[in-house]
């Protein structure tokens, strides 16, 4: 397979991380192909994580739009967002390769908690490393993480957040690489990573692609948050090839693009090599990596999955960033008309419909990904003042 997506993507690491790599390329490329671990997992994804997720009309929202507005439904998932999806399945492959323990990076705490609950589901030992402020914020997912068995280290260095509790993991991986599998939570970091989060997230844009057939839609914009990028390659990768639909990425400005204070990385970012890849990165001028700001703790991440940075330079997929205030307007409009509370980071694809429709002269189908469910964030939405969480 590929190490790159166009310019981007790779594998820059040391010659001792390569070895691990390797041996989790070679897994990959036997699983992806090997259907009793495709058949477990199949299985799994429809009891225990219950896919497939619907593809529900929003009739009030289309309403309020004038334009026909489906939501996939990840939120309706068990733990309550598609990251479960690839934690499961990278577990799985953990699992087949006899390894004991898996360990994951955090930032909303729903990578932690999602890896947290595929360990225990199968018998494996579990830690999460996570930035100090991550951990504070999201208390309640680390609570959820313990309860699952798994040990939380918080990661007390640099911006204290995502960014940092990778470098945490990555450490201690190479430390321990014989008996621990390291399950990457997006769509990032070195080759084969990137490519094996994509392959068990696509399952989300295949669903839709076959429930839209259904119902007989022909869709015109897919729009899907993008923090490493894994719920949105998840829900492109299927309608790459038809160009007619446009794919439509939303970073976090936090309180701004124009202010030093957001996390939009296709946006502002420029090339660069972060955790392993080349790809799009917030730095200074002497190419120090930026600290990200936004209200969501999911999407504050200096880089971006090589994918979407290829897909931006192809004009393939475009990328658009939408403010705090923004996002939590969206929260509360589809709380309010269609009696759900979606995640933080999901609103900010709902976000970017309030941009999008007014520029629209034909009436349009638009599906936006609803990537997770708003529980974690209640605290966070109900302290929200703008700009008060950046002290
Ligand atoms: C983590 C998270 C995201 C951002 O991660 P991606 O890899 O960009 O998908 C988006 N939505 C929710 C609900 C999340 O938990």
């Amino acid at each position: 397979m590929k190490q790159y997506y166009g310019n981007f993507g790779g594998q820059f690491v040391p010659d001792s991380v390569k070895i691990a790599l390797n041996e989790v390329e070679l897994a990959f490329l036997k699983f992806k192909q090997d259907k009793d671990f495709n058949q477990e997992l199949k299985q799994l994804l429809k009891t225990y994580v219950g896919r497939p997720t619907p593809l529900y009309y929003a009739s009030n929202l289309s309403k309020f739009y004038g334009h026909e507005i489906y939501l996939k439904r990840e939120d309706l998932t068990h733990t309550g967002a598609h990251k479960i999806n690839n934690a499961l399945a990278q577990a799985l492959m953990a699992k087949k390769m006899n390894k004991t323990k898996i360990i994951a990076e955090t930032g909303a705490g729903q990578h932690g908690v999602a890896t947290a609950t595929a360990a225990a589901l199968l018998g494996l030992e579990c830690e999460i490393f996570m930035g100090a402020i991550d951990v504070k914020r999201q208390a309640l997912n680390v609570y959820k993480m313990e309860l699952l068995g798994a040990k939380v280290h918080a990661i007390e260095s640099g911006s204290k957040t995502l960014s940092d509790a990778v470098d945490g993991a990555l450490d201690f991986w190479v430390k321990n690489m014989k008996n621990v599998f390291y399950v990457v939570g997006s769509a990032v970091g070195p080759y084969p990573y990137p490519q094996i989060v994509t392959h068990f997230q696509s399952i989300i844009g295949k669903e839709c692609k076959a429930q839209l057939k259904k119902i007989n839609k022909n869709v015109d914009y897919i729009i899907a948050a993008a923090g490493g990028g894994s719920n949105a390659a998840g829900i492109f990768y299927e309608f790459l090839k038809d160009e007619k639909i446009k794919l439509i990425g939303v970073e976090a400005a936090g309180l701004g693009q124009d202010t030093p204070y957001h996390a939009a990385t296709l946006t502002k970012g420029k090339t660069g090599i972060i955790h392993g890849m080349k790809t799009k990165v917030l730095q200074n001028e002497k190419g120090e990596i930026s600290h990200t700001f936004s209200i969501s703790a999911g999407l504050d991440y200096p880089g971006i999955g090589p994918l979407h940075a290829h897909l931006q330079e192809t004009k393939r997929a475009s990328y658009h960033a939408v403010s705090d205030d923004e996002c939590i307007n969206a929260l509360k409009l589809l709380c309010k008309h269609e009696g759900i509370i979606p995640a933080i980071e999901s609103s900010h694809a709902l976000a970017f419909l309030e941009k999008l429709c007014p520029t629209l002269t034909k009436k349009s189908v638009i599906v936006v990904n609803l990537s997770g469910r708003g529980d974690k964030d209640m605290q966070s939405i109900y302290e929200y003042k703008k700009g008060e969480i950046y002290g």
